[in-house]
């Protein structure tokens, strides 16, 4: 079970600045659960929480969880100098969605699980839920992944062979047997891999004699990308795509 502070909570969730909520609190216009909070120390079981501030409501969950189309040109990181991340696309979208008004959105300490370079596009997750982030991304665990990729010539009956068995990519190992199938279009296939190197997928074409020239995530473990969501879109996960996750 865990504990935070009222206050850290309340600013965690966007509803105001330490010292903003700690005023709302000093004039007794916060409610937990139907009950009014006398002081910021308070301490509250990170659970779902129902949360009434000068009348508006909020609710409040311990993790939340996105969906996002990656669009090309953006870096999966949380904070970049040169480029924008994710991380801003996601706060730009949420933003959006509620016009501006992020009171009760919490944002702080979501971060994306795994990396898609700057060029892929698909799903990508985004919670602030560590221990699944990292369940889904231990090498122990070989979370399947899916993708869509495109390349400049035709792999061949012997490259497609070679994907399926393992091949080497400058790597101790080779990689594990990758299940590959060819897609309608030409020079088009899907891969399903169980690790997660470094331009991975990229760079197994490239040993079996051809080069990625699009690369689209569909799934990870039990989610897919839901082909609704346009590139740069973003939704929460459905209570059942989180509970088939975790
Ligand atoms: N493999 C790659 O080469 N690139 C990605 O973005 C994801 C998997």
């Amino acid at each position: 079970m865990m504990f935070m502070r009222i206050d850290k909570l309340l600013c965690e969730m966007n509803i105001g600045s330490r010292s903003q909520v700690k005023e709302y609190i000093r004039k007794g216009q916060i409610f937990i659960n139907g009950v009014k909070v006398m002081r910021p120390e308070m301490q509250v079981e990170e659970d779902a929480l129902q949360i009434c501030c000068n009348g508006k409501e909020y609710s409040y969950r311990p993790y939340v969880y996105y969906m996002m189309n990656k669009p090309s040109g953006i870096v999966t990181a949380t904070s970049d100098k040169k480029d924008k991340t994710v991380l801003d696309l996601l706060k730009e979208q949420l933003k959006a969605q509620y016009e501006g008004d992020l009171a009760g959105i919490p944002v702080k300490d979501i971060f994306p699980v795994g990396r898609l370079d700057k060029d892929t596009v698909g799903l990508l997750l985004l919670t602030n839920n560590g221990p699944l982030a990292h369940r889904l991304l231990s090498p122990k665990k070989h979370v399947p992944k899916r993708y869509l990729v495109k390349t400049d010539s035709p792999l061949g009956e012997e490259g497609l062979m070679r994907l399926t068995q393992g091949v080497r990519i400058g790597e101790h190992e080779i990689t594990l047997p990758a299940e590959i199938s060819e897609a309608d279009e030409e020079n088009t296939y899907f891969i399903t891999i169980t690790e997660g190197k470094y331009h991975q997928v990229k760079r197994m074409f490239q040993a079996a004699g051809a080069k990625v020239i699009y690369l689209k995530r569909l799934s990870m473990g039990s989610l897919s990308l839901d082909e609704e969501l346009l590139e740069g879109q973003i939704r929460e996960l459905t209570k059942k795509e989180v509970a088939d996750l975790c």
